[in-house]
């Protein structure tokens, strides 16, 4: 995945949190986990809750 306009991207644990605008211009946000074999990768409406799951995520075995 390459990154594009990514900003304000901070790090939880091994789920990296960032922020960007859709191709709309909407605000949307995003949490992926870096763990190998884990694959989790969300799109959020809201910083808290990206953060959040971040924040909660658990990898899989
Ligand atoms: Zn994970």
């Amino acid at each position: 995945m390459r990154p594009k306009r990514f900003r304000d991207t901070t790090r939880i644990g091994p789920v990296h949190v960032a922020s960007f605008y859709d191709r709309r211009g909407r605000d949307k946000h995003t949490a992926a986990c870096t763990a190998p074999r884990c694959g989790f990768s969300a799109e959020y409406d809201s910083r808290a809750a990206a953060e959040l799951a971040a924040r909660t995520h658990t990898c899989n075995p």
